[in-house]
């Protein structure tokens, strides 16, 4: 199946940054976390409506750094 590069969102609308987005989760009204996106160049922020049931709290545990 050919991909649709307009189906992709990747380049930043607001400043052209083209290498993808950081995550952040920001809990909504109903307990639940909403997961938007953040441009790591001008720091403009997206919200995809993506909603996740799956995690109760944020409960963040460090991992390995592999930087
Ligand atoms: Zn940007």
């Amino acid at each position: 199946m050919k991909e649709n590069p307009d189906d992709e969102f990747r380049i930043c609308p607001n400043c052209g940054y083209k290498k993808g987005f950081h995550l952040c989760f920001k809990k909504t009204e109903n307990s639940r976390f909403r997961i938007g996106l953040i441009c790591p160049s001008c720091g403009q922020s997206y919200n995809i409506d993506w909603i996740t049931s799956d995690i109760p709290e944020l409960d963040v545990k460090w991992e390995d750094n592999y930087g």
